[in-house]
């Protein structure tokens, strides 16, 4: 988002280096003191509406530490899709062309036509970044897509799925997931480093460039076809008040360093990616708790 003073950027026409070809999902949260049984009603003692998906969650992140950022995605025809792009563009989002539908999944609904009259946004990014909160076939195209055109992938296989098409893996630069998501993927146990190693080397072999699984607390596990030991990257000890969406703030500071720092050392972004994600911990929300540049240290930029 443009600083307090700054003209606001024409978020329409500029050239996205980070796109993301993902999900938007509206979240209905009611606090309740305990879940209520099958068939029971019970008081919540609050409500609110959050911005979420893991496709948004991830560009709102890249966009508020200053990439320029694309957003292509299908929401619905109704005050939540129409709230959903007001957000997007209040974060400097450029969604460029709507395609709108009447339906409550629309995410399920985005597909290969859609990429192909989003193919300039995706051809001319540095960095592509998708996730499995649309139809994987659309995600896997868009990731055809960008490699055809020599951009950067970042696959984030999430919500995981055990039978992965093998093409996610040889298609990804860098395959980023969480310690649940690579237990799915590889059947192994992960719950520490140690372990994470492991299923890192397991995923680097169906041939990913780069993994990376993250470990909440623990920071994460790394290794590439230039640094093809793996390695545990720990994070900031802080103190976490609400860590919904950390994962998502990872991925999208991590596109960012990828699109703006590609000169550093994948470890040195996933440091700085991490410093980003630990921030987030300490607030609560989803994209609410996501850091802004301006509220960073300058030594991260
Ligand atoms: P979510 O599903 O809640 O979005 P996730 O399970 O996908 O999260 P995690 O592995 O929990 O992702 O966290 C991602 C990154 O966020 C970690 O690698 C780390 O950098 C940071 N992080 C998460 N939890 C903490 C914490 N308690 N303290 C510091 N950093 C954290």
């Amino acid at each position: 988002m443009a600083a307090s003073g700054e003209p606001r950027r024409q978020w329409q026409e500029e050239v996205a280096a980070v796109a993301v070809v993902g999900s938007c999902m509206t979240d209905l949260v009611s606090l309740t003191s305990r879940l209520p049984k099958t068939g029971e009603t019970i008081h919540g003692h609050k409500f609110f509406i959050g911005f979420g998906g893991k496709g948004a969650n991830q560009c709102v992140q890249a966009a508020r530490l200053g990439a320029q950022t694309s957003m292509v995605c299908k929401v619905g025809k109704d005050s939540f899709g129409n709230d959903y792009i007001e957000n997007l563009k209040q974060n400097d989002i450029s969604t460029g062309q709507n395609i709108i539908v009447i339906v409550a999944g629309a995410n399920l609904l985005l597909n290969t036509e859609d990429l192909r009259k989003a193919a300039h946004v995706i051809g001319r990014a540095k960095v592509l970044v998708c996730q499995l909160e649309i139809t994987p076939a659309t995600s896997l195209e868009a990731l055809i897509m960008a490699r055809s055109n020599g951009v950067k992938t970042l696959f984030n296989p999430a919500p995981a799925m055990a039978d992965l098409d093998p093409r996610f893996y040889t298609l990804s630069d860098v395959f980023c997931c969480n310690e649940s998501e690579a237990e799915i993927l590889t059947g192994l146990a992960v719950s520490s480093p140690a372990n994470a190693e492991k299923a890192a080397l397991v995923l680097q072999e169906r041939g990913c460039q780069a993994v990376i699984i993250t470990l909440g607390a623990e920071g994460c596990v790394m290794l590439s076809q230039t640094e093809p030991v793996p390695k545990h990257i720990p994070t900031e000890k802080v103190k976490a008040v609400d860590t919904t969406g950390a994962g998502d703030s990872f991925v999208g500071a991590l596109a960012f360093y990828l699109a703006y720092y590609p000169n550093l050392s994948l470890e040195e972004m996933i440091k700085r990616s991490n410093y980003i994600a630990a921030v987030s911990v300490q607030a609560v929300g989803t994209q609410s708790s996501y850091p802004y540049k301006k509220d960073l240290p300058l030594t991260l930029f």
